[in-house]
């Protein structure tokens, strides 16, 4: 059982030969639209991979809320504790992908962005019965903080996918078990630039010293850094893969990674569980569709 507390976004996606300077407008296409934001995609690649996923995010009552909750159902999630707020607008992503698959964003988080104290408390009873919580942040501060304060309580092991990464109260670090950045959002927590193994390597070390036991630094194709404060880490490959879209891979690997521990594996299996699942996900375009189905990943670890 994992519980998955972030934000929903709609995508809205445009393939162009190069992304736009200011002032530019690019033609482009095809347009693919379809359901993403971090929250959704690592609930949805989690509950691809088999797990039972309480989602908890907050939408409009717009076409684009309406078409999450069925999207949401669809995925076989617990939609329980998702709430419709009729005042705010249901998140959009405007992405931009070239033909180097390189990408720009531009996101209006909307309801998901408004996610309370009390929303969060509403789930309490879920976190009892979880193995792993799951959060980004991509969503208010309050609903981050009682996410990590909820899980702590309940003995839950948490994910902290600090992405994007902003600032926040250093003290809920302490209440951590994984945590998942990226090259930049490493970089940005622990004051060291990471290029390579050495970087990342220090910068774990660094991020080790605010009280989180496992450091899990994803590096693209270059694959994982792994620190957990014994030795020196390791850099765990990622799967070679034609690669067409990136985005979401950051997503992909955390929701891989919370099935997996979820699911009583060992550390070490669940990286490359977790690798298997970013790695198809970059093969396909889109966030949340993207996502592999347990018997893709089996099959490819197979391979
Ligand atoms: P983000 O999407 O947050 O920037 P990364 O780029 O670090 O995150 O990618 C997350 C994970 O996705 C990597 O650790 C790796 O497992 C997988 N991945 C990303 N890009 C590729 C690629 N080109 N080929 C294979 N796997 C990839």
């Amino acid at each position: 059982n994992v519980i998955v507390i972030g934000s929903y976004v709609t995508d809205l996606m445009t393939l162009t030969p190069h992304l736009p300077k200011p002032g530019e407008t690019v033609l482009g296409g095809p347009f693919q639209m379809g359901p993403g934001g971090k929250g959704a995609n690592q609930a949805t690649a989690a509950a691809r991979s088999g797990s039972h996923v309480t989602y908890m995010t907050k939408l409009g009552t717009d076409i684009f809320g309406e078409q999450a909750l069925q999207y949401f159902k669809n995925e076989g999630m617990n939609v329980d504790y998702i709430k419709q707020d009729p005042t705010e607008i249901t998140g959009t992503a405007q992405i931009i992908v070239d033909q180097h698959s390189e990408n720009s964003i531009a996101v209006a988080l909307g309801a998901c962005g408004k996610i309370t104290k009390e929303d969060v408390y509403a789930t309490e009873e879920k976190f009892k019965g979880s193995d792993i919580a799951l959060v980004q942040f991509e969503t208010s501060m309050e609903a981050i903080q009682t996410t990590i304060e909820l899980a702590s309580k309940h003995h839950v092991p948490l994910i902290l996918n600090p992405a994007p990464y902003r600032d926040f109260p250093k003290e809920l670090l302490t209440k951590v078990s994984y945590i998942t950045p990226n090259e930049i959002e490493a970089s940005e927590l622990s004051g060291i630039k990471v290029i390579d193994e050495l970087s990342a390597r220090k910068a774990a070390e660094r991020i080790y010293e605010m009280g989180i036991p496992h450091i899990i630094i994803t590096m693209g194709k270059q694959g994982v850094y792994l620190y957990t404060g014994e030795g020196t880490g390791e850099l765990i490959p990622a799967f070679s893969v034609h690669a067409i879209d990136t985005t979401g891979a950051g997503d992909a690997f955390s929701g891989g990674l919370a099935h997996s521990l979820a699911a009583g594996k060992e550390l070490k299996e669940s990286i490359r569980y977790a690798n298997a699942v970013a790695a198809l996900c970059v093969t396909k375009l889109g966030t949340a569709p993207a996502m592999p189905h347990k018997e893709q990943v089996e099959h490819f670890l197979k391979e």
